[in-house]
């Protein structure tokens, strides 16, 4: 398992998120099915922190149990960094549990160039994967790619 695939709509989500939240970093849940993105779930950074975020217990439940009815999976953890570089803090090598979760990081320094960087961590070790954007309407990648 390597890199992800992300629908254009939502990495537009994920930016209209992180403009309307910042300097506050913004977070939240991607899922899908495979490699391939097909969720967005928004959640509030209960640290209400402009270098830092959790996750709310309750709201990241009631994601788990949607997208598991929904017979997918939770592929991503994504985050915003509003003034710094998309890379992971200290903090963000320190609190990643999961080895087979992407990190996304959504880095708004440059504010007319959002950049959007896929990592797994593990054990302090730090891996970026690539992140394939494609638009829903015309490209499939479970024909185009091989997954
Ligand atoms: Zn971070």
């Amino acid at each position: 398992m390597t890199g992800l695939f992300l629908p254009q709509r939502i990495l537009d989500a994920m930016i209209l998120q992180a403009e309307a939240e910042d300097p506050i970093e913004a977070c939240g849940l991607l899922s899908g099915q495979e490699r391939i993105v097909r969720e967005i779930y928004e959640l509030t950074n209960a640290d209400d922190s402009e270098d830092h975020f959790s996750m709310l217990p309750a709201e990241q439940f009631a994601v788990a149990k949607k997208v598991r009815a929904a017979g997918m999976e939770i592929l991503a953890v994504y985050h915003t960094h509003p003034t710094s570089p998309a890379r992971p803090s200290e903090e963000d090598i320190r609190l990643a549990f999961t080895p087979n979760m992407v990190y996304l990081i959504l880095s708004l320094m440059v504010p007319w160039r959002p950049e959007l960087r896929g990592f797994r961590i593990h054990d302090g070790d730090v891996v970026e994967i690539p992140i394939q954007v494609f638009d829903d309407q015309d490209f499939d990648p479970a024909q185009d790619y091989v997954i």
